[in-house]
């Protein structure tokens, strides 16, 4: 199968979004590759400190005006934004195609997606209101006043920047904030085409900043004092060097971090559904998403059947060209996670690792592009390293649980707590379990969608606040009480 290059003529023009669309500038450029076939797509200046200086600088001048736009005004430029999200749909998967290898025919929900929580955002811009306190016992008047908290500084990983991009910037614009985000060189296009279509929709100059970058312009953002809150999306280590870069000036800081989540399939599962979503976690994405049940804890009794009915199925998951209909897998998004996770899948293998499926590249057409093979590994007592910490690849352990209570034991016996994930039809089972699962977020029965009005956020070590719904707008909100004696 010959891979078909993507549309380059479809990629945004800006280089940055500094108030105005940029070109040139940066430390050094990037020789962004598609992961299809590392092709060079084009060349990607990376921002440094004179970047990350220049877009505090605008997002500052910004925000006075931005602040203070009626709040019915907010509300119509985001609804127009998100309209011209939906009318560049076309456009905006094959970005997405360019930046990372999604796979253009699985992409409308990004669209959908990303336009849907501009509108479910704009629709809180006129609705922020504080809250009158009850006074005792002397006479006086006690109000809150939700202000925003001013310039966000925004950092998001490669998976996915697109739907990081309305999950933080609309709660943030609702809110009457600025926002500087920060994608990486490895897939900067999506932000910046939404930074340009912000552009075209009204949105002052400066509300939305887009400068696509690494190391440097991170910890230039996590130390900088023109930034008032950072929102970080990425991984534990990462995360660690963000909190101590921004105790510096005690910037508060939201995270969404990674995960090992756990899928408890009990025997009275849709059994079909079940096999589709543990084999659909390595395959969906190519099992770059936060929130993989990457994990299946099957119930002892139906293991054996489970694990061949999922091995099947692995082994036959058609694997190729992101742009055609008949792909169901793609590769990874770029060169060093690729290494990374066949490193990861080289240790398994040397700790004896029993691969049901995958654990090897694509070969043959596929040579070329960063393709790995679903990998579903049996590992019946979670012995092996990759059983327990993150992959962020096409890679699922499974392991049996004798009865429920062992099975939270299990699915609870790791650092991380983003998702947790249960198959069975029995109601009772569900809302005992759910309410046993250390996990910001629990999803049943093949539930695999955040929906835009839902909290979404992990315990432990998978992060501290919440995105979506009102949850999320509060994430960028700080309350102040004024207090008057009468
Ligand atoms: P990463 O931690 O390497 O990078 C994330 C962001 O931080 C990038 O923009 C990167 O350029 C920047 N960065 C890297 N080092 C930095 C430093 N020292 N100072 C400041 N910024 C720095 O993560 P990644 O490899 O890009 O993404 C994968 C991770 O992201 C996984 O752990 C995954 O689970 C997590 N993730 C979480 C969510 C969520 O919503 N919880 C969503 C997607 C991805």
């Amino acid at each position: 199968m010959s891979i078909v290059a993507p549309k380059l003529d479809m990629l945004p023009k800006s280089d940055f979004i500094i108030g105005k669309s940029l070109n040139g500038g940066g430390i050094r450029d990037y020789d962004h590759l598609y992961p299809a076939d590392a092709s060079l797509t084009r060349k990607v200046p990376v921002a440094g400190k004179e970047e990350v200086d220049a877009a505090v600088r605008a997002a500052r001048a910004a925000l006075p005006g931005w602040r203070n736009t009626p709040p019915n005004e907010k509300r119509k430029l985001m609804l127009r934004f998100a309209q011209l999200i939906r009318e560049n749909g076309e456009r905006l998967k094959r970005v997405v195609n360019a930046e990372n290898g999604g796979i253009y025919h699985q992409l409308d929900w990004f669209v959908e997606w990303d336009a849907d929580l501009f509108e479910y955002n704009a629709g809180y811009a006129d609705k922020i209101c504080g809250e009158v306190v009850p006074i005792w016992p002397q006479q006086a008047f006690d109000y809150t006043i939700d202000e925003p908290f001013g310039v966000i500084g925004i950092l998001v990983p490669w998976n996915g920047p697109v739907i990081s991009f309305g999950q933080m910037i609309a709660p943030a614009m609702a809110g009457g904030n600025t926002c500087i985000i920060k994608p990486t060189e490895f897939a900067p296009f999506s932000c910046l085409f939404l930074g340009e279509l912000a552009l075209e929709a009204g949105i002052p100059e400066g509300v939305i900043n887009v400068i696509p970058g690494n190391v440097e312009a991170g910890e230039a953002m996590t130390k900088h004092p023109g930034i008032d809150k950072l929102h970080f999306t990425g991984s534990g280590n990462t995360a660690r060097k963000i909190l101590a870069g921004a105790a510096e000036n005690l910037t508060p800081v939201g995270l969404e971090l990674g995960g090992k989540s756990a899928r408890l399939v009990f025997p009275d599962c849709d059994w079909e559904q079940a096999v589709q979503t543990v084999v659909m976690t390595a395959v969906a994405n190519a099992g770059q998403a936060c929130i993989a049940g990457s994990r299946a804890l099957v119930h002892e009794s139906i293991y054996d059947r489970f694990v061949a009915d999922c091995q099947a199925m692995a082994n036959n998951i058609p694997i190729g060209d992101p742009n055609s209909t008949s792909t169901v897998m793609g590769p990874i998004a770029h060169r060093l996670q690729y290494d990374r996770i066949m490193s990861m899948l080289d240790h398994a293998r040397s700790e004896g690792a029993d691969f049901l499926s995958g654990g090897e590249s694509c070969g043959g057409d596929l040579e070329s592009g960063y393709f790995i093979k679903p990998t579903l590994i049996n590992d019946p007592e979670a012995k092996l390293e990759i059983s327990r910490e993150e992959v962020f690849g096409p890679v699922v352990s499974l392991m049996p649980f004798k009865d429920e209570d062992d099975g939270v034991a299990k699915a609870n016996d790791t650092v991380f707590g983003l998702a947790a994930y249960i198959e069975s039809t029995n109601i009772k089972t569900v809302h005992r379990v759910a309410a046993k699962l250390d996990a910001g977020n629990v999803l049943v029965n093949g539930a695999g969608g955040l929906p835009t009005a839902a909290p979404f956020g992990g315990h432990k070590q998978s992060g501290v606040g919440r995105v979506g719904g009102i949850w999320g707008i509060r994430e960028f909100l700080r309350t102040k009480n004024v207090h008057i004696a009468m």
